[in-house]
């Protein structure tokens, strides 16, 4: 084999592949008990729409796209995230009022790979359009919390932040800026070079981690208004009991949010300190499109990293029951049983090899069977032999029975 796949890329087989199965049926089912609705958006994107809607000073902007000119000589962009893409289609489509939308899909960033950090990813997440109330904030927060818990990810904390209105920045800005120009020597030359155009930047540096811990935070220059919606924020997730620390200096590394900023750490989850999930509010982001104002609050959590957090119990997809065809004259009867016990919503699959019993019987513990049904020469009287795998009782019921018996293990 001479062909490998891409640096940073992943692939997902079984048995992995279960717990990615449970996670992404989770996120649909969840998502849509919230009330947001599937979006589907292109994986790529106009170079411009991440440009203006990420930040151009971002690390996302500066660093990490992948950016190629197509046949026709467009700039095109794989989407590093998804938030631009949905306010994009929500700006194009002319809709206004609220929208409610959930995606999921990978997302691209050129960055050093190493655990829990790819370039190719694969994000779900939630957006909440046209919503200015502290509430909608805390729903879309509860629904990154809720998953984590319905996927089996134990001690999720929220961290939490708030980084005021634009027009509460440019105080914050100042006093900032005065900081961390008396520590210049100190910073690496990316965060000097960002001191002068985009010094919120600097709080996302982990180079300069130990210069920042000490920097002025947004929270101390709050106008009424954010201060009163942070406080509806927190006093929303007490109420839902959600648990959360408030992190002064988290300001996460896009341009467009404003107020509520936030991350979740797990316990089970700690390379790197890296975040499973996070969001924000990005009222600003939808007239940076060019388009009316628009509130927005949303969310993005990493499939990759909530699935290695995920518990060991959690792989597997497993079967309700194997077939396993013990007189090969009966093919055709073990492809009918598999059939109607797949039609009446059971987990059913069977060998297609030919292979012995004993073998037949080993790919059903394989494949995690809880029933194996055994199709032999008993069928000839309208009966098939059902073992449960983990139990061991074994039974001979007649074929009309088999899907109740199955279903009542
Ligand atoms: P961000 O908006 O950059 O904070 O991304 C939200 C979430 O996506 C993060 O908390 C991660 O779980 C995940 N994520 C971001 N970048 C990567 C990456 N390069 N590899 C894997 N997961 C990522």
């Amino acid at each position: 084999m001479t062909i490998r796949a891409p640096k940073g890329t992943l692939d997902v087989l079984p048995p992995e592949s279960g717990r990615w199965r449970r996670l992404l049926r989770a996120f649909d089912d969840l998502s849509e008990r919230y009330g947001y609705a599937l979006l589907l958006t292109p994986l790529f994107e106009a170079t411009e729409l991440f440009a203006r809607g990420v930040g151009e000073e971002t690390e996302i902007v500066e660093k990490q796209m992948y950016t190629f000119a197509d046949k026709g000589g467009r700039s095109l962009t794989l989407r590093p995230e998804a938030t631009a893409s949905v306010v994009r289609a929500y700006l194009q489509a002319g809709r206004s009022g609220v929208l409610k939308g959930a995606y999921s899909g990978p997302m691209f960033r050129y960055e050093q790979p190493q655990a829990g950090r790819r370039r190719q990813f694969y994000q779900v997440g939630v957006e909440y359009l046209g919503e200015p109330s502290a509430d909608a904030d805390v729903e879309v927060i509860e629904v990154g919390y809720r998953l984590l818990e319905e996927v089996g990810v134990a001690e999720v904390t929220v961290l939490l932040n708030s980084l005021g209105d634009p027009a509460d920045r440019a105080g914050y800005r100042e006093a900032l800026t005065a900081y961390l120009e008396r520590r210049a020597d100190l910073l690496s030359p990316d965060s000097r070079r960002r001191l002068a155009t985009n010094p919120l930047r600097v709080l996302d540096s982990k180079e300069d981690a130990g210069v920042v811990a000490d920097a002025p935070a947004p929270l101390d220059h709050l106008a009424a208004e954010a201060a009163a919606h942070f406080d509806a924020v927190r006093a929303g997730l007490e109420r839902r009991k959600i648990p959360f620390q408030i992190a002064p200096r988290l300001v996460r590394g896009l341009d467009y949010y404003n107020r509520t900023v936030f991350e979740y750490q797990a316990r089970s989850y700690t390379a790197a300190q890296d975040a499973l999930g996070g969001g924000g509010r990005y009222d600003p982001l939808a007239e940076l499109l060019g388009g009316p104002p628009t509130p927005g609050v949303g969310l993005a959590m990493g499939a990759d990293r909530m699935v290695a957090a995920m518990p060991e119990e959690a792989v597997g997809e497993g079967l309700d029951v194997f077939v396993v065809l013990a007189d090969s004259s009966r093919r055709e009867a073990a492809l009918d049983l598999t059939a109607s016990l797949r039609a009446a919503g059971v987990r059913a699959d069977l060998d297609l090899a030919g292979r012995s019993v004993k073998a037949q019987f080993k790919t059903a513990d394989r494949r995690g069977a809880a029933v194996v049904a055994v199709v032999g020469e008993e069928w000839g009287r309208g009966r098939v032999t059902v073992r449960s795998m983990a139990g061991g009782e074994e039974e001979s019921v007649p074929v009309a029975e088999v899907t109740e018996w199955v279903k009542a293990r």
